[in-house]
């Protein structure tokens, strides 16, 4: 397991390399904010990589999805999806 401040740091490298989008997503959002900060749709993995730190999301570990009308969807570890809102958010996107 990664620790947050690493996997923390690969979030914030991958918003300055748009390689995580800064825009806010399509769908997810808006309807959960009530739920945690900025939150996405939760869910429970099946056994996935998180878009943000790279680790696995394991099989039965909680997640969050967003998705853009692009048809791209990222997939976080809770806790990952939460920073990456927050960056994504302070930095004006
Ligand atoms: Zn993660």
């Amino acid at each position: 397991m990664t620790d947050p401040e690493t996997r923390h740091a690969r979030i914030r490298q991958k918003l300055v390399t748009g390689e995580l989008p800064s825009t806010e997503p399509d769908a997810g959002l808006r309807l959960s904010s009530f739920l945690f900060a900025g939150a996405g749709r939760k869910g429970v993995s099946e056994g996935t990589a998180c878009s943000g730190c790279d680790d696995p999301i394991k099989a039965g570990e909680m997640m969050v999805d967003f998705s853009y009308v692009s048809g791209r969807v990222l997939c976080f570890h809770e806790d990952c999806g939460a920073f990456w809102n927050d960056q994504r958010l302070s930095r004006g996107g």
